[in-house]
C-alpha cells in the first residue's frame, strides 16, 4: 500500500466544480490583483478567527515581515523566536534589520518555553514571535504576561495553525497581530503563494495595508516606504471556496491524529505528540519522536525508521532537521551546539508521519504495522 505524505488532489477533486468556476470568474473580471475575491476572503478569514481585520498577502513569509515592520522593528532591536521552527519565522525579523534571538522549546508542546523566553530578554528586546508549531497553540497567556511585564510586543506566526484554539479562543487574535500562510501544503492552502495578517488594531491594520502596497495612502501618494506584498485575485477566490470546508478538514486531521494515537499508543520506542488540555490542536503535522530514553543514537534510529517506512512506500518528513542556531546563515549570532538541547533533540529524533484530512484508517493501520515491524525485527 502506497501512502503519500500529503495528497492535494483528493481535496481538489472534491471541490473541483466550485473552485474552477471561482477561478474562471476572476479571469472573466480580469481582477488579478486584490479585488473582490480577496476582500471577500479577508472578511471571512477574519471572522473565522474572531478578529476585526484581515490583510491578504503574497505569502506567510511576507506576512511575518509586515507584522514586525508595521510595529517599527528595526536595526539594533532583538526579537525572540523559537529555535525550532521553519526558517521563514526568522525572515520577518532579519528583513527588518533586527536580530533574531533563539529560545528553546517546552518538551511537551514543542512551543516556546516561557521561562526561557524571560531569561532571553535584554534591554534591546522589542518583540516575541510565538509560533504555533505543527498546529499546537503556544502558551499565549504566560507569554502575554511576560510581554506586558517587559513592555514587548507579542505576535503570532500562525502559518501552521488555521482554526486552532487556545483557552477556547481562536489563534490569530491572541496577540498584537498574527501571520498565516496559505502555501499549498498548509491546512488552508492556495493554488500558489498566499498569506494573511490578522489584527484587532485598526491603526495597525491601516499601516499594514499601506506597507503591502508600496507605502501608499492613495494611488501614487507614498506615505512611507513599502513593498509589493499583495494577494492575487485567483488565490483569494480559491481560498474563499476552501475556507468553507476548513472546519470539516480540520476535524479530518483530528480524526487522523486520534487514530494514530490508538494504533501507536503501545509502542514504547516512540513518543507521540501531546495536546495540552487547554488547546485545540489542528495537526498541520503529526510528529512522533524515537524515544531517546531507550536509544542513545536517536538520530541514526530515526533515519533508519524513515528509510524502513520509505521501503514500504510510506512517505514521511523531517520538521525540521536543522534548528535555526545551526544554520549557516545564523553563524554570526555566535550560538553553539548544545545551547538549545530540546530543539536539538526534536531535530534529531522527530519524524513527521503522513497527515491530511482524507488519510484513511487502513493506511494509518498499515503505517503502525510498519513502525512496529521496524522495532521488533
Ligand atoms: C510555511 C511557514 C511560513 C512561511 O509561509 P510561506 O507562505 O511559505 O511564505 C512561516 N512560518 C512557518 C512556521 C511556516 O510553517
Amino acid at each position: 500500500m502506497q501512502v503519500p505524505f500529503l495528497d492535494l488532489k483528493i481535496q481538489y477533486k472534491s471541490i473541483k466544480a466550485e473552485v474552477d468556476s471561482a477561478i474562471q470568474k476572476v479571469i472573466d473580471n480580469t481582477a488579478f490583483i486584490l479585488g473582490e475575491s480577496v476582500s471577500n476572503f479577508e472578511k471571512d478569514f477574519a471572522q473565522a478567527h474572531d478578529t476585526k481585520h484581515c490583510i491578504g498577502t503574497s505569502s506567510g513569509t511576507d506576512g511575518n515581515h509586515l507584522v514586525l515592520w508595521s510595529l517599527g522593528i528595526k536595526a539594533g532591536d532583538e526579537v525572540i523566536i523559537p529555535d525550532n521552527t521553519f526558517i521563514a519565522s526568522a525572515w520577518g525579523i532579519t528583513l527588518c534589520g533586527a536580530t533574531p534571538v533563539f529560545v528553546d522549546c517546552d518538551p511537551d508542546s514543542y512551543n516556546l518555553d516561557p521561562e526561557k523566553v524571560e531569561a532571553a530578554i535584554t534591554p534591546k528586546t522589542k518583540a516575541i514571535v510565538a509560533v504555533h508549531l505543527y498546529g499546537h497553540p503556544a502558551e499565549m497567556k504566560k507569554l502575554q504576561e511576560i510581554a506586558n511585564k517587559h513592555s514587548l510586543y507579542l505576535v503570532e506566526d500562525a502559518a501552521q495553525a488555521h482554526l486552532a484554539e487556545y483557552d477556547g479562543m481562536m489563534v490569530g487574535g491572541l496577540s498584537k497581530a498574527s501571520s498565516f500562510s496559505f502555501y499549498p501544503g498548509k491546512n488552508l492552502g492556495a493554488y500558489g503563494e498566499g498569506g494573511a495578517v490578522l489584527t484587532n488594531d485598526a491603526d495597525l491594520a491601516k499601516s499594514i495595508k499601506m506597507l503591502r502596497e508600496h507605502g501608499q495612502s492613495e494611488k501614487y501618494h507614498h506615505h512611507s516606504f513599502g513593498h509589493n506584498y499583495r494577494m492575487e485575485g485567483i488565490q483569494g477566490a480559491v481560498l474563499g471556496v476552501k475556507l468553507k470546508y476548513l472546519n470539516e478538514w480540520t476535524n479530518g486531521r483530528r480524526r487522523v491524529a486520534a487514530k494514530y494515537r490508538e494504533v501507536l499508543g503501545d509502542i514504547d520506542e516512540v513518543i507521540l505528540p501531546k495536546e495540552m488540555p487547554n488547546v485545540k490542536h489542528v495537526y498541520h503535522l503529526f510528529v512522533i519522536r524515537v524515544n531517546d530514553k531507550k536509544f542513545n543514537n536517536r538520530e541514526e534510529i530515526r533515519d533508519n525508521l524513515q528509510k524502513h517506512l520509505g521501503e514500504n512506500e510510506i512517505a514521511s518528513g523531517l520538521h525540521y532537521p536543522i534548528p535555526l542556531h545551526k544554520q549557516k546563515c545564523f553563524e554570526y549570532l555566535g550560538n553553539s551546539n548544545g545551547d538549545f538541547p530540546r530543539a536539538e533533540q526534536l531535530a534529531e529524533s522527530g519524524l513527521s508521519l503522513p497527515m491530511f484530512p482524507e488519510l484513511m484508517d487502513d493506511q494509518i493501520q498499515f503505517i503502525a504495522e510498519k513502525i512496529k515491524s521496524f522495532f521488533v525485527k
